[in-house]
């Protein structure tokens, strides 16, 4: 068989195997090759790949170690994928891994994933977005070993006030707390914690407050694998006074439906 010498990097999705998206299913089920990301990523996720697939975990490996073990395996005609956590364009060292592929002349597909932060929210019942309180969402981290670029400090962020989905944080609970406030949010503003979100058995939903998360989380012992979500949303399940969207109003036109018409 011939064809350009490729690797797909594939999103497995937040951890539940049946999240990983049908194009990246049917890649796995072809695949002569998986690298997958081993510290989150589900080794059920290579669960359909055939008897003949090379699998390797690469949570021991280095980036030049990975980047030379995917250019070895790229042979025209090969299925080679790097399987990664959630979507590989979130905190997922892409472009790092990307850029040496190009210079090997290896050519590169990416298949998103379903990201913990959507997964978080999915498992809570709960909306990114509401219309009158927010409609915008930060997908963000809390300043650890890796520094912030300018003008991106959590206080910055968290001064619009909108959603806040903080990957890679959940040890950084004081800072959470203390920047947040600084930014005015209140001591009573609603925080979700989950942990493995979507792994069957696994996954752990805490509810708490900017003023007592920590505490919440530390009785859990909650303290690696976590979607941190402060949100002006979160609750709205049991408001009496939700604001409706307008695409579902009687009285609003758009391409596919006409306003009734009223009576008056
Ligand atoms: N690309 C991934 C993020 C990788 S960074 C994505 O799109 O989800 C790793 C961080 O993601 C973790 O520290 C945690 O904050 C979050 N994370 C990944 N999987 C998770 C899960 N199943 N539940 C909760 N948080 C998760």
């Amino acid at each position: 068989m011939t064809g350009l010498a490729k690797v797909w990097f594939v999103g497995a999705g937040p951890g539940d195997p049946d999240l990983i998206t049908v194009k990246g299913r049917d890649l796995i089920a072809k695949a002569d090759a998986i690298l997958f990301a081993g510290s989150l990523v589900q080794q059920a996720a290579t669960q359909w790949a055939p008897a003949h697939c090379a699998i390797k975990d690469s949570k021991d490996m280095t980036l030049e170690q990975i980047t030379d073990w995917l250019i070895a395996q790229a042979q025209p005609g090969k299925t080679v994928i790097r399987l990664q956590t959630g979507d590989p364009g979130l905190y997922g060292a892409l472009i790092e891994m990307v850029q040496p592929l190009d210079k090997a002349g290896v050519a590169v597909e990416v298949v998103p994933g379903v990201s913990s932060a959507m997964a978080a929210m999915a498992c809570a019942v709960e909306s990114l977005t509401l219309p009158e309180v927010t409609q915008t969402v930060i997908l963000t981290r809390v300043e650890g070993r890796t520094p912030m670029p300018e003008g991106e400090s959590l206080r910055e962020l968290a001064g619009h006030h909108s959603t806040l989905c903080l990957f890679l944080s959940i040890t950084l609970l004081p800072t959470i707390e203390r920047e947040l406030k600084a930014a005015g949010w209140t001591d009573e503003s609603p925080v979700l914690v989950v942990h493995k979100a979507s792994w069957p058995g696994e996954q752990h939903i805490i509810r708490g407050t900017l003023a007592d998360i920590r505490e919440r989380c530390r009785a859990a012992k909650i303290n690696s694998q976590a979607m941190i979500v402060v949100s002006p949303t979160l609750g709205a399940r049991h408001w009496p006074d939700l604001k409706k969207s307008k695409l579902y109003d009687a009285g609003f036109t758009h391409r596919f439906r006409r306003a009734e018409q009223s009576d008056s």
